[in-house]
């Protein structure tokens, strides 16, 4: 393909991205193949020949579109969102375009010298402490295991990497009951072993217990561990809550632990100065993550990993080989030791893209949408005899359950709700996910991609109640 070819079909590609958009809303949201369908479509062996670009693009509607679950679809409700927007898409394509590696500074400097301000304009966004500095990771996983890492180094007094962990004691870390796997893998890869991670019962709200979690530290201490890390989140996979920043805070403070705050999801709801609330007792943490990739019309991957403490990050990360010595020494910012991976994408230019283009104000309608909408549902819901709400709303986050009078055994409660969450996302109308409350399978309603409007919720809710009515009927 010379560059007269590109640009045509790159003209006929972002028509064709255009059409997309506006069709998803059409198309089933959630796949409707079987495990192999799209592997038996595709051939054994490359091509020997170069194919026409027309023949590559009808293969993927042929054989790719049918084989996707819809993230962009406005009634796609499951999971967390991880919305996009056109600016972002546009800047995607700009990245893919100059293809530059910003491994060091000298090697993309205004990817660097950007992702630099991109972080600032984040932190001031979101109304974190002036003292946070902020570094892109592809995803909040990454962003984890650099905070578990960085606080294993820092209890070991630097030593973990050069010698290994074995003089590095019994190490610990903390999380609550429904934090993310991500913690589990992280002290796993840590070195800090999956069966030293305390979970850390929940209260009513779904927020980590201080009190429990003080207990379990002391109870560590006595019992000769060293407590590392806790990782609080705000916003839970699972069920919305809030642990709280301040007495954790002051936990940590105490024990000597890195205090990390994953709000994966949340964090972007800080746009808004009616939910910071959830960073009362942020002045104690030692790093922060959140996802624009998730919530804040910016494709996967970008991932905002704010740290207090640059010094221990690099501390922990950098590695210098002499093929990578530039003449701008410490003149200058190499992102490269503020993680793991030493290639990195030049993310930074799809924030600026969505930033520039929506400004902060219109970042902040659209989420100040969603949390209505769910709250809007979520009174929908109330209202519906044979319905409740387990999982309130919080921000834009709401578990269900279908409960018919009468229906009190949980097992079978469970096999409606279960069949009911199958029945509809195989309708293609709607795609939801589930978790379990106290055992009970309770269905989610995430509200967050770019189009969703409250006539694509109702529209969910419909299909739920008309589903519900069947199976109760059944
Ligand atoms: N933390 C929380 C609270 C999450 O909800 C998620 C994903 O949904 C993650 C971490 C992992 O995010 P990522 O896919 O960016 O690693």
């Amino acid at each position: 393909m010379d560059v007269e070819d590109f640009r045509r079909h790159g003209h006929e590609l972002v028509d064709w991205m255009a059409d997309y958009l506006g069709r998803v809303e059409r198309l089933p949201v959630r796949a409707a193949v079987a495990p192999g369908e799209v592997a038996d479509r595709l051939p054994e062996a490359p091509p020997e020949e170069p194919e026409p670009f027309a023949a590559i693009m009808a293969d993927v509607e042929r054989i790719i579109l049918p084989g996707l679950t819809h993230w962009q679809h406005p009634s796609f409700f499951a999971y967390f969102p991880a919305n996009s927007s056109p600016p972002s898409v546009l800047a995607e394509m700009l990245t893919a375009t100059l293809a530059v590696q910003g491994m060091i500074w000298q090697t993309a400097p205004a990817a660097t010298e950007l992702e630099t301000r991109m972080m600032a304009w984040l932190r001031q966004m979101l109304g974190l402490p002036e003292d946070f500095v902020g570094v892109i990771q592809d995803t909040a996983s990454s962003a984890t295991l650099c905070a578990v890492l960085t606080a294993r180094e820092r209890l070991c007094g630097w030593q973990g990497n050069a010698r290994g962990l074995a003089d590095a004691g019994r190490l610990t870390a903390y999380c609550s009951a429904e934090a993310h796997s991500s913690v589990d893998k992280a002290v796993c890869i840590a070195g800090i072993g999956q069966d030293n991670l305390r979970k850390i019962p929940v209260d009513g709200s779904f927020a980590m217990d201080p009190a429990a979690l003080e207990a379990a530290i002391d109870a560590d201490r006595a019992a000769g561990f060293r407590p590392a890390v806790v990782v609080a989140t705000l916003g839970t996979t699972g069920t919305s809550g809030f642990d709280p920043l301040g007495p954790i805070g002051e936990i940590c403070r105490r024990a000597g632990a890195w205090l990390h705050v994953d709000a994966a999801w949340a964090g972007s709801a800080l746009l808004l100065p009616e939910e910071r609330w959830m960073i009362d007792g942020i002045a104690d943490a030692d790093s922060f993550v959140f996802n624009p990739h998730k919530w804040l019309l910016t494709n996967f991957d970008c991932s905002a990993y704010f740290v207090r403490d640059p010094a221990a990050l690099t501390r922990t990360f950098a590695i210098l080989p002499e093929y990578l010595k530039t003449a701008e020494g410490d003149r200058v910012v190499n992102y490269r030791d503020w993680g793991i991976p030493l290639g990195r994408r030049f993310r930074a230019l799809k924030l600026w893209f969505v930033i520039r283009s929506y400004g902060v104000e219109g970042l902040r309608t659209m989420i100040r949408r969603h949390i209505a909408m769910t709250a809007q549902l979520a009174g929908r819901i109330a209202a519906t005899e044979g319905f409740d709400v387990p999982i309130p709303p919080r921000l834009a986050l709401l578990g269900f359950r279908c409960h018919p009078p009468g229906w009190d055994d949980p097992a079978r409660l469970d096999a409606l709700n279960e069949t009911l969450l199958q029945r509809v996302n195989d309708s293609g109308a709607a795609y939801l996910s589930h978790t379990r409350v106290g055992g009970a399978y309770v269905i989610r309603v995430s509200v967050g991609q770019t189009a969703t409007e409250w006539r694509h919720v109702e529209a969910a809710w419909r299909q739920i109640e008309r589903t519900a009515a069947e199976l109760c009927a059944a």
